[in-house]
C-alpha cells in the first residue's frame, strides 16, 4: 500500500472471511479487461511501478514492526529490509521483503477482489487529466511493464501456508501452494520485451530507486557494495543499501546543526550553490506535515527554476510538481515536504479547493514569513548581506500573496544608491522631512540603473535627497504595490522631472512666453530630435548652470510601459511610442542665444533648425545625458564637438 487507506489496515485482515485456496479464478473486474487500460492510462509515467511495489514491501515490513512492538508477534523479526533483484538475462525483476506476508485468503482479498469497478470508473473519468498520485491500484501497476507477475508469500501468522499467485496480464490468475520457507513476499516481474529494453538494466533500476525510494523508512538493498580491486570494481559481500531511512526532515530540529542542513541540501541538489538559509517544518495538528525548505540564491528572473521542492508521503517520493499545493511564489524554494494529508488521488485542478491543502498552504506561508522575520530581527547584518539574493523572491511573494505581503512589510528592505539598507518604516522616517511635497505626500525617489541615470541621481543627491535603487526585474510592479500599501506616498524615478519639480514644495509659476514662440520652439526641437518618439515641449527656468535642454520621462507613462512589457499591464501602453518631456531652460546662456536666433527666423523655423549647429549640439547634449544618443547621431556629435573645440582653441 502506498498511501494511507481509511481505517486500520489490520482490521481488514481480521475481518477476512475464510475462503478455500483456489487453483484458478477470475479477478474481480467489472470492466471486460482492465489490463490494457492499466497499461495505457494508469500513470503517465510507467516507471512509478517500482515505487508502488517497493512501497508495498516497505509497508508490509513496517506492519511487521508494529506487530512486534505491540506484542502480537513474539518471534524473530530478523533483519528487516527490502531487496530488489534484477536478472538482466532472464529479464526478471524481484521485490523481496520479510514483512507480514499474505495468506491465500489475503491474496484473494487484496489482490484478486480489488474494487475494480470504482477503479474502472476512475480511469474513465480522469484518463486525460494529470492525477497527482495514486488511487489504490499500486500492485497492478506492475502490469504496465510485465507480461507476467508472480507473488510468492508466507504470512507471519502461525501455521500459515505459503502461497503462489501468478497472472499473465489477463483477468485470469492461478493460485496454489508453494514451498516458500521464510516469512514475507517475493513479487517477480517478467518484463515484457519493450519494458526489458527500458528497465532491464541495473543502471536504470538504480536511477529509479534513487528517484523514488531514496528516503523510504526501511533499508532497500540493490546489489552489493563494490570495492576497487585488481584494477576494477568488484562486489563485496556487503549489501548496497540505496536509501537513507531517517532523512533529515524526520529528525528534531534541536538535534541538528546548520552543517547538517547544508549537507542534506547538497545530497538533494549536488549541482547547486549553497542555499541562503533553511526552514524546518514540523506540524502534527490539524494536519501532518514535516519538511525542510531552503532559500536558494535568486538573482535574476531568468535563473528562476520552479519544481525544486519534492513532495513525499511518509518518506516516499510522490512528485516534484508542487504547484497548487504551495502558493506560487513558494515554488521558488527548494527542499522537501512530507505529508500524508495531501490528497493524491485527485486531479491537480481539484487540489486547490481541498481544505487540507488550503490549510497546508497557509501554514507554509506563515512559517516562511516567521523565519524571515526572525532573521530580520535577530541577525540584521546577515539579513542585509543576503538581501540582494532574496529580494526577487520576497518581492514576488509580496506581489502575489496578500497575507505574505502584510507580513513582509515589516522585514522587507529598501536599498539606496549608496548601498545602505532600510526597513520600510525607518526609510520613511529618514526622508519625510526633506522629501514631503506640497500635497503632503512623501516622495520616494528611485533609480533603476545607477550608471545610466547617474547625472539625475547626482542632481537629486546634491539637492539633499536620498535615491533608492530599484533595479530588480519586478520593481515596476513593486513600486506600484508600495504606493498602494504605504499611505501618502509617491514614487518618482530620478529622471522623471527636473530636480526642482521632482518634489515640488510649492505651486510653481512657469515663465511667460508668447504662444507663437512656444509653437516655434516645439517645431524647432521636433525637427532635430530622433523620430518615432513623442515629445512634450515646455519652457522653464532651471538656472544658469543647468543644461540648456533637459529630457525627462513622465513617471506614469514610463511605468505603465514597463509593466506591460513585464506582463500584467494593459497592452495598450506597450504599443504606445516612448514619450519624453523636453524642458527648455530659459536661463541657460546658450538657450537665450538660440531662442533669440529662433525669433529672428520665426517665418522659417524648420529650415533654421536644420542648419543650426548650436541647436543640434544642445539637443545632443540632452540626449547624451539620458543615454539616448546612439549610432550615427553619436558619431556626428563627436565630430561636431571636435570641430567646435578646434575652433575655440585656435583663437587661444
Ligand atoms: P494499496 O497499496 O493501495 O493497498 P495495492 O494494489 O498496491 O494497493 O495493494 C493491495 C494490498 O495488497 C495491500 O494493501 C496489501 O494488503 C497487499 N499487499 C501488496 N503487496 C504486499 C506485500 N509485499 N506484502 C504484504 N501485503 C501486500
Amino acid at each position: 500500500m502506498f498511501f494511507r487507506r481509511e481505517g486500520d489496515p489490520f482490521e481488514r485482515q481480521e475481518n477476512l472471511k475464510q475462503t478455500d485456496m483456489a487453483n484458478k479464478g477470475q479477478i474481480g473486474v467489472t470492466t471486460e479487461n482492465i489490463f490494457p487500460v492499466i497499461k495505457q492510462f494508469l500513470y503517465s509515467d510507467h516507471e512509478i511501478f517500482l515505487r508502488e511495489l517497493v512501497a508495498n514491501a516497505v509497508d508490509a515490513t513496517q506492519k511487521m514492526k508494529v506487530l512486534a512492538s505491540n506484542g502480537d508477534f513474539k518471534g524473530e523479526l530478523g533483519d528487516l529490509k527490502v531487496i530488489v533483484e534484477l536478472d538482466e538475462k532472464k529479464k526478471t525483476l524481484k521485490i523481496i521483503d520479510n514483512g507480514i506476508g499474505m495468506t491465500a485468503e489475503e491474496v484473494d482479498k487484496y489482490i484478486n477482489q480489488i474494487a475494480f469497478s470504482s477503479a474502472g470508473e476512475f480511469l474513465e473519468k480522469y484518463k486525460d487529466q494529470n492525477i497527482i498520485g495514486h488511487f489504490g491500484l499500486g500492485f497492478y501497476s506492475a502490469f504496465m511493464v510485465a507480461k507476467k507477475v508472480t507473488i510468492e508469500s508466507l504470512s507471519w501468522k502461525e501455521g500459515a501456508e505459503a502461497v503462489i499467485w501468478s497472472c499473465e496480464g489477463d483477468p485470469e490468475f492461478e493460485m496454489g501452494a508453494c514451498d516458500k520457507k521464510d516469512r514475507g513476499t517475493v513479487v517477480t516481474l517478467f518484463l515484457d520485451d519493450d519494458s526489458a529494453k527500458d528497465y532491464g538494466n541495473k543502471g536504470k533500476i538504480s536511477q529509479l530507486l534513487g528517484k523514488y525510494c531514496k528516503f523510504m523508512p526501511v533499508p532497500i538493498v540493490f546489489g552489493k557494495e563494490q570495492e576497487w580491486k585488481d584494477k576494477k570494481y568488484v562486489d563485496t559481500d556487503k549489501d548496497h543499501i540505496i536509501n537513507s531511512i531517517e532523512p533529515l526532515w524526520t529528525k528534531k530540529p534541536s538535534e541538528l546543526k546548520d552543517e547538517d542542513y547544508v549537507k542534506f541540501y547538497k545530497d538533494l541538489y549536488p549541482m547547486k550553490e549553497e542555499p541562503l538559509f533553511h526552514i524546518h517544518l514540523n506540524v502534527d495538528y490539524p494536519f501532518n506535515l514535516t519538511g525542510i525548505l531552503y532559500f536558494p540564491k535568486i538573482k535574476e528572473r531568468m535563473a528562476i527554476e520552479k519544481n525544486n521542492i519534492q513532495l513525499y508521503c511518509n518518506q516516499m517520493f510522490v512528485t516534484d510538481h508542487v504547484e497548487n499545493i504551495v502558493p506560487d511564489f513558494l515554488t521558488l524554494l527548494h527542499g522537501v515536504i512530507d505529508s500524508p494529508d495531501i490528497p493524491l488521488n485527485v486531479s491537480r485542478s481539484y487540489l486547490q479547493a481541498d481544505e487540507n491543502v488550503k490549510k497546508i498552504s497557509t501554514y507554509i506561508t506563515k512559517k516562511v514569513a516567521d523565519r524571515l522575520e526572525e532573521i530580520f530581527k535577530n541577525d540584521r547584518a546577515s539579513w542585509e548581506s543576503k538581501w540582494d539574493n532574496l529580494k526577487l523572491f520576497i518581492e514576488y511573494g509580496m506581489l502575489s500573496d496578500e497575507k505574505f505581503c502584510e507580513r513582509a512589510m515589516k522585514f522587507a528592505l529598501l536599498k539606496n544608491t549608496d548601498g545602505k539598507f532600510f526597513a520600510f518604516e525607518d526609510y520613511r522616517k529618514a526622508i519625510s522631512d526633506t522629501q514631503t511635497d506640497k500635497d503632503k505626500k512623501v516622495v520616494y525617489l528611485y533609480a533603476t540603473d545607477s550608471e545610466a541615470q547617474y547625472p539625475f541621481i547626482e542632481a537629486a543627491k546634491n539637492k539633499g535627497y536620498d535615491v533608492l535603487l530599484m533595479d530588480c526585474e519586478l520593481d515596476a510592479h513593486f513600486v506600484n504595490l508600495l504606493e498602494q500599501k504605504i499611505p501618502d506616498t509617491r514614487f518618482a524615478r530620478v529622471d522623471s522631472d527636473s530636480v526642482d519639480n521632482l518634489i515640488p514644495k510649492e505651486e510653481k509659476v512657469k515663465p511667460e512666453m508668447a504662444e507663437e514662440d512656444k509653437k516655434n520652439l516645439e517645431t524647432m526641437l521636433k525637427a532635430v530630435l530622433p523620430k518615432d518618439n513623442e515629445y512634450y515641449v515646455d519652457a522653464d527656468n532651471l538656472g544658469e548652470d543647468a543644461l540648456p535642454i533637459l529630457i525627462t520621462r513622465n513617471e506614469f507613462m514610463r511605468r505603465y510601459r514597463e509593466m506591460s512589457a513585464l506582463g500584467g499591464g494593459m497592452n495598450f501602453y506597450g504599443e504606445m511610442p516612448e514619450s519624453f518631456n523636453i524642458t527648455v531652460n530659459l536661463q541657460n546662456p546658450l538657450m537665450i542665444k538660440l531662442v533669440a536666433q529662433m525669433k529672428d527666423h520665426s517665418d522659417k523655423v524648420e529650415e533654421f533648425a536644420g542648419e543650426s549647429d548650436l541647436l543640434k549640439q544642445v539637443t545632443d547634449l540632452a540626449l547624451l545625458s539620458n543615454g539616448l544618443l546612439k549610432g550615427k547621431d553619436l558619431a556626428d556629435f563627436i565630430v561636431r564637438s571636435g570641430k567646435t573645440l578646434t575652433d575655440y582653441y585656435a583663437d587661444k
